[in-house]
């Protein structure tokens, strides 16, 4: 299919006339193309040759309207660092209209009814942030929305200092987030919360359709999707830095990346958000705070479903649905196949070991991956090798009470262990590079970004831990 043949349907639209302002995206000027993603494009059975079509850059831009597009920014409050904001919603987001089962969103659109004082536009910085970061996090095999393409443009918006205006086009299999709830049940609205649920049921959890249960049952699947997401993103080492509710997607994917981070050397307590001064969203608090905010979903959910069968589910996520998914992911990370009661042990050693021995989690893990006996390779990463040497000792008897081969382990660990990993130094060169109009870096990291677990011999230099001057920096909200 090509650009002309998209052809959209706007389901969201049916809901009341509450949930969504009409408003048409504001072109950007002079627009020049970017990036386009193959992969994503093949998700809407677009022509991966549209990276040719003139069409593609007007279709980014907003100022072409695809068949059945009717562009829409949702509304949504939620708790913002713990408060309570009634009014969010896309303040620079303009929805198309969904296609195989993808939402089509422009994010730097302009402003529309949600915008408040801002602008309703984003930076080509964050543009390049996420567009490259959600396409890693699908490779890496943890669930986030997608991203078609950005183009850049001669507009300018002031941020911390001037910089250039973008869009991109994000997708994903829903927009809808805790806050969009929250929005219905703070102003009492309880038939439009009704709506929204039997919305979100037809959405993302079909199968519950016909089920007279089915409220409670698709608040049980949010549940164990927030908590089986939570855990890939501590296995992986990745800060999203605003765990806001408005940035929880009820569909349990990873969406609205802003100062995000993996991370570097291993610090349980990293800050990636700089404006976060008391770490509310730190690496160790993501889990903790994924639970309060399902909380906060739950109250919402009163009317709807009993509040006790709700806390019992709650109640899970801490004490098997969460720990269960992190330990099972990390298992995979350390090569074990049999499930030991010292499991939980020998992982919380390790996170103190990493910590204790400097050394970069990306490259541990992959340098894990290759383990026969000969801990050198392993030494020569961290800055603090007794650390690691004590917690070798462990893991060389944990090994001896596996079944598995050593060279199956390896095998199996080089495919849960990525070679690449975007840190937030190599995207800061992409885009100095991009705001010189280079996107050839952005174009490479997109390339490892589809490969995270290949060995690319080119691009050896990206598999090293972070420069020194690099390492663990906190990026902050403005963009
Ligand atoms: P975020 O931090 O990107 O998740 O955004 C939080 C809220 O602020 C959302 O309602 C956004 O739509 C809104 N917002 C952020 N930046 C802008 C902007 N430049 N213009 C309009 N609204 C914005
Ligand atoms: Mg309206
Ligand atoms: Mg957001």
């Amino acid at each position: 299919m090509n650009i002309e043949n998209i052809n959209l349907e706007t389901p969201y639209l049916s809901l009341d006339s509450e949930f969504y302002d009409l408003s048409d995206p504001i072109p950007l000027d002079e627009p020049y193309l970017v990036s386009f993603s193959k992969e994503a494009a093949k998700l809407i059975d677009l022509d991966t040759k549209s990276v040719d079509d003139p069409l593609l850059v007007s279709l980014l831009n907003g100022s072409f309207t695809p068949k059945g597009a009717k562009p829409f920014a949702m509304c949504y409050s939620g708790h913002q660092f713990g408060h309570y904001n009634p009014w969010l919603g896309d303040g620079r987001a303009s929805n198309l209209g969904r296609t195989n089962g993808w939402n089509l969103q422009l994010k730097g659109s302009g402003e529309t009814m949600y915008s408040r004082m801002a602008d309703g536009r984003t930076a080509l910085r964050s543009s390049i942030r996420e567009y490259l970061m959600s396409e890693a996090m699908h490779h890496l095999g943890i669930p986030t929305t997608r991203a078609l393409g950005i183009i850049g443009s001669k507009t300018k918006i002031i941020r911390n200092q001037m910089e250039k205006a973008a869009m991109v086009m994000r997708m994903s299999k829903s927009w809808v987030r805790f806050g969009t709830f929250e929005y219905f049940f703070y102003r009492k609205e309880h038939d439009k919360l009704k709506a929204l649920c039997e919305h979100v049921i037809e959405e993302s959890y079909p199968h519950l359709k016909n089920d007279e249960d089915r409220f409670y049952k698709m608040f049980c699947e949010v549940v164990e999707s927030t908590a089986s997401l939570i855990a890939k993103w501590q296995a992986i080492g990745f800060c999203h830095g605003v765990v806001n509710t408005d940035n929880m997607s009820i569909a349990g994917l990873t969406i609205d990346y802003g100062p995000f981070a993996m991370m570097d050397d291993f610090k349980y307590g990293y800050i990636c958000n700089h404006t976060d001064k008391i770490g509310r969203y730190s690496y160790a608090e993501q889990p903790n705070i994924s639970y309060w905010n399902l909380t906060k979903l739950s109250e919402t959910l009163v009317p709807l479903i009993s509040k006790e069968r709700m806390q019992k589910k709650l109640d899970e996520f801490g004490s098997s649905l969460y720990p269960n998914a992190y330990i099972e992911s990390m298992r995979e990370k350390l090569g074990l196949e049999l499930k030991l009661d010292n499991d939980l042990e020998l992982i919380e050693d390790l996170l103190v070991a990493l910590q204790d021995g400097y050394v970069d989690y990306t490259l541990f893990f992959r340098t894990l991956s290759h383990y026969d006996g000969d801990r050198s390779a392993l030494y020569d990463i961290a800055m603090n090798p007794v650390a690691i040497d004590n917690w070798l000792k462990m893991y060389d008897k944990r090994l001896e009470q596996e079944v598995v081969s050593e060279s199956e382990r390896k095998k199996a660990m080089l495919k849960s262990n990525p070679k690449y990993v975007l840190k937030n130094y190599m995207l800061q060169e992409a885009i100095t590079h991009a705001e010189l109009g280079d996107f050839s870096m952005a174009q490479t990291l997109l390339h490892i970004a589809e490969h995270p677990y290949d060995e690319l011999p080119e691009y050896e230099h990206f598999a090293q831990e972070t420069p020194e001057e690099h390492k663990n920096i906190g990026l902050s909200c403005s963009s």
